[in-house]
């Protein structure tokens, strides 16, 4: 099955890979192919898309993978390697990979020669719902999250679910947690269903995608550069993304996922006092997110004011919350001081 579905100026298609690469490409003649891997998807994933680079003049750049790679050294040697491979601005890149390689090789892309065009193929089910859709791309910074970026569209997404055959169980949990996250903000009808599932790595992917997705698409074409509604899509990610911070700078790295787990059950605390979210609904959002991801680290507020006070989001000393009122409904621009901060 091939579904092609329209975001703003671009589409995303979901269904076997080679296909829509192949189709994608057809439709533009470019010079030159620079593919972005890191050393995992080189292996898994690369093989995958081969078919559809047959009679095409391509070039692959592997990077080391995960988030401590997600900075501008790394930005040095992709920019350098784009320019020892000769790319134009008819040239197109294809990140393939998780949220990291789309984020960073979207940033290397959208900047080279002042932007070329790129193709996103997440093969994380964290990328495929949430990180490949809506633009941003960036970087990591002094030890701050996405800290220098840009916004710019892909010229399409490919996703394919057999990508996360070869993803490991905790890549797999971690990015669940996201489409957790899209259904607790604005998808309250899939609740009932998502909660039951235990067994991730037998779950109807396919299915648990287009509907994930479908929250982040609609969200980022009423507010594609964040200026009202798409801040909901930061529910879990204030505290989430200062915890995730926290526990990289002291050498023990908690994945994306795992942290805005953690996000999401403090900020549904949050909730209750400052949104309205039932205690009942809290127990019901708290008890399945833990009974996959376990307790919540314990974490002082003290070790996150640093990155919460570098919100992007902030105003003046408050600092601005997306917090759910309901299950599938959530509001933003929340703006607590720090003393009201208590989880
Ligand atoms: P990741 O890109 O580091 O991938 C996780 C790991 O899985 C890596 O080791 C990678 O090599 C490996 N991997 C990827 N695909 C694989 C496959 N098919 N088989 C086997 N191994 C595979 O991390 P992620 O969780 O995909 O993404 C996290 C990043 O996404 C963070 O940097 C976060 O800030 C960013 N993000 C961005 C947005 C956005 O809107 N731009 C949204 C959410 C998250």
């Amino acid at each position: 099955m091939m579904e092609k579905i329209e975001v703003d100026q671009y589409a995303i298609w979901l269904g076997p890979v080679a296909t829509s690469l192949a189709k994608v490409l057809e439709s533009y003649p470019t010079s030159r192919l620079f593919i972005l891997t890191d050393d995992h998807t080189h292996t898994c994933c690369l093989p995958l898309i081969e078919s559809s680079l047959k009679h095409r003049d391509y070039h692959v750049c592997q990077i080391r993978p995960g988030e401590p790679f997600k900075v501008i050294t790394t930005a040095i040697g992709i920019w350098q390697d784009m320019t020892s491979a000769g790319l134009d601005r008819h040239s197109i890149v294809i990140n393939l990979g998780g949220g990291v390689i789309g984020d960073m090789g979207g940033f290397c892309a959208a900047t080279y020669k002042r932007g070329i065009k790129f193709i996103q193929v997440p093969t994380t089910l964290l990328s495929q719902v949430d990180a490949s859709i809506g633009g941003k791309l960036g970087i990591d910074f002094d030890g701050y999250k996405n800290h220098i970026g840009v916004f710019q569209s892909p010229l399409a997404v490919l996703i394919d679910p057999v990508f996360l055959d070869t993803l490991s169980d905790r890549e797999l949990r971690s990015g669940y947690a996201e489409v957790i996250k899209h259904s607790l903000i604005a998808d309250g009808g899939h609740w009932p269903e998502l909660s039951h599932i235990h067994d991730l790595r037998n779950a109807d992917w396919y299915t648990i995608i287009r509907r994930s997705l479908e929250v982040k698409r609609k969200i980022v074409i009423a507010d594609p550069y964040e200026k009202g509604i798409r801040k909901v899509l930061n529910f879990g990610h204030t505290l989430g993304h200062a915890i995730e911070s926290h526990f990289l700078q002291s050498g023990m790295p908690l994945l994306h996922g795992e942290a805005i787990a953690a996000g999401m059950i403090y900020e549904a605390r949050l909730s209750v006092r400052f949104a309205g979210l039932t205690t009942e609904h809290l127990i019901n959002i708290s008890n399945y997110i833990e009974s996959l991801f376990g307790s919540p680290p314990k974490v002082a507020l003290a070790d996150l004011l640093p990155v919460l006070r570098q919100d992007k989001k902030n105003k003046g000393d408050q600092i601005s919350f997306s917090l759910l009122e309901d299950i599938g409904k959530s509001k933003w621009d929340v703006l607590l001081n720090e003393g009201e901060i208590q989880w």
